[in-house]
């Protein structure tokens, strides 16, 4: 392919659009931040306010109390990614959402460097609602580089899930040093000056980004057109799921006065997104649009299965880590948080390996459908606890247990983490009418959070049954629902409608105007 003629925004670099490299380097800042100060908030919470050591005072909270703000922290942040997409999808389009969400990152974490508790809380919130604008919309613009049917879409993915975890592995291996030299404040900071760079990187590459996540203003009399207030309006005149949305709200009521108020208003939040999906699905045009709406929201069962499980990495098998594992290597005992880089360096090692065998595979006609791909991962993840097993087993009987297992278990949770993550976020892009791709982007990393979630329920509940049997609860559990799905694999595939059938390589130059720019 000649490339003089070549605008900016379709050139490419090693068979991708460079747009991807941009996107890539924006998440990857991104991400350091994120997970540069997720690493530091525990720790900083639960630090005396008179300061243990020379990293200075901390907030003085239980653990109790530290981890209950912690998962509801690391819940919202994905659960916001919903407003994130509709405001993306009917107001300023991705390109402007990620770039507002980037700048109040920069804001969120600036505060973080101050220590008064107003700073503390406005900063968590500041970056609830930038990781909520930024993370879909980058995600659903990588998915806006490719035209329908472009086989390299998949393989974009992974190319940007190393982004993602290049920055969480830089991130964990960076901040704690500055923080034991220069104090909690000077971590904050420094995840501040990262996000800016991401900033500053994404500002200088939009001359590659002009083709995607543009906002597309709704024709004004388009029947088709139909607001988010619309769908709703229009609930009150569609019985059956009325009906669905009364008794998912009756729910939410009883929930918040028996479980506590925080529980009770997200599942009133949950009500209405149930209800905007069910509105959005009787509204879509064609039958291929309701069913291949149909399959992504069953594909999130998996999703939510798939984080319930694979979270236990920052909860239970941390603190197993801690208390059970036999961490010495040489005589030098491995600080525990070290094993929390696992997952991020076997992804750097092994994603494009993943995405080309199944690629190959693919090209080679056998089964390689986004679905059974999800499927496979869960499985493998969940074999991962085998290994989780053996450790309980191992302790039972010695006292202790060996770090091979907790190697082994990180290495099938990341190569399963592979099959099912990147290739969720590229088949919602497959799969979604242009118009609800960011909401449904958001939907996907709402299910994420909640996965998180349970996760963190799952794991409390440790302290009744003992590791071994939610270690192997969790094997069974994942491997049953990734067996049901292979198994009614055909019956989905069929209501994808051929979405990737026929993908092949497409050069970016082919996809000229394949997303309406408005600028
Ligand atoms: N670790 C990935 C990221 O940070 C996936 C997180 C998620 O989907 N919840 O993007």
């Amino acid at each position: 392919m000649s490339t003089t003629a070549l605008k900016p925004h379709q050139k490419e670099l090693f068979g991708q659009p460079i747009g991807l490299y941009i996107l890539f380097l924006t998440e990857m800042w991104e991400r350091f931040s994120y997970y540069g100060m997720r690493a530091l908030l525990v720790l900083y919470m639960t630090t005396s306010t008179l300061g243990d050591d020379e990293r200075g005072a901390g907030l003085g909270w239980t653990s109790k109390e530290a981890l209950a703000l912690y998962g509801w922290y690391t819940m919202l942040v994905y659960v916001m990614s919903i407003p994130g997409g509709m405001i993306a999808d009917k107001l300023i389009g991705q390109k402007k959402a990620v770039l507002w969400g980037a700048i109040i990152l920069c804001l969120g974490h600036g505060v973080l460097v101050m220590t008064d508790i107003w700073a503390f809380y406005t900063g968590l919130g500041l970056v609830i609602l930038g990781v909520g604008l930024l993370k879909p919309n980058i995600s659903t613009m990588v998915g806006g580089l490719y035209k329908e049917g472009d086989i390299r879409r998949d393989k974009g993915f992974s190319i940007f899930y190393i982004g993602i975890n290049l920055g969480s592995l830089l991130a964990t291996m960076i901040v704690g040093l500055v923080v034991a030299k220069w104090g909690w404040h000077a971590g904050f900071g420094l995840a501040g000056i990262v996000m800016l760079l991401g900033l500053i990187n994404y500002l200088i590459g939009q001359k590659y980004l002009t083709q995607v996540g543009n906002f597309v203003p709704p024709k004004k009399d388009d029947p088709n057109e139909i607001s988010y207030g619309q769908l709703y309006s229009k609930l009150f005149k569609s019985p059956l799921q009325l009906t669905f949305t009364v008794i998912l709200l009756l729910i939410s009521v009883y929930g918040w006065y028996t479980l506590e108020w925080g529980y009770g208003l997200l599942f009133v939040f949950l009500t209405a997104v149930i209800s905007l999906l069910m509105m959005i699905y009787k509204e879509l045009e064609t039958q291929v649009y309701k069913d291949r709406f149909m399959v992504l929201l069953l594909s999130f069962i998996m999703v939510i299965v798939f984080w319930g499980a694979f979270e236990q990495a920052g909860g239970l098998m941390n603190l197993y880590t801690e208390s059970k594992v036999d961490r010495v290597l040489f005589g030098w005992e491995i600080p525990t948080v070290m094993f929390q880089s696992l997952n991020a360096g076997f992804i750097i090692l092994f994603a494009t390996l993943i995405a080309s065998i199944w690629a190959k595979r693919k090209l080679k006609g056998k089964e390689g459908s986004s679905i059974f791909k999800m499927a496979v991962g869960i499985i493998i993840m969940g074999f991962g606890f085998l290994f989780m097993v053996f450790a309980a087993m191992e302790f039972e009987k010695s006292g202790t247990s060996s770090m091979i297992w907790l190697v082994l278990a990180y290495l099938f949770h990341t190569i399963g983490e592979l099959c099912l993550s990147p290739v969720a976020l590229s088949f919602i892009t497959k799969l979604t009418p242009v118009k609800y791709a960011s909401l449904m982007m958001g939907v996907y990393f709402a299910a994420t959070g909640l996965g998180s979630k349970v996760a963190g329920i799952v794991g409390e509940s440790a302290s009744d049954f003992g590791e071994y049997a939610i270690f192997l609860g969790i094997l069974i559990f994942t491997v049953v629902i990734g067996t049901i799905f292979i198994l009614i694999l055909k019956p989905l595939k069929r209501l994808t409608h051929g979405a990737e059938d026929n993908e092949r390589v497409m050069h970016t130059d082919e996809a000229e105007g394949f997303e309406l720019a408005d600028n």
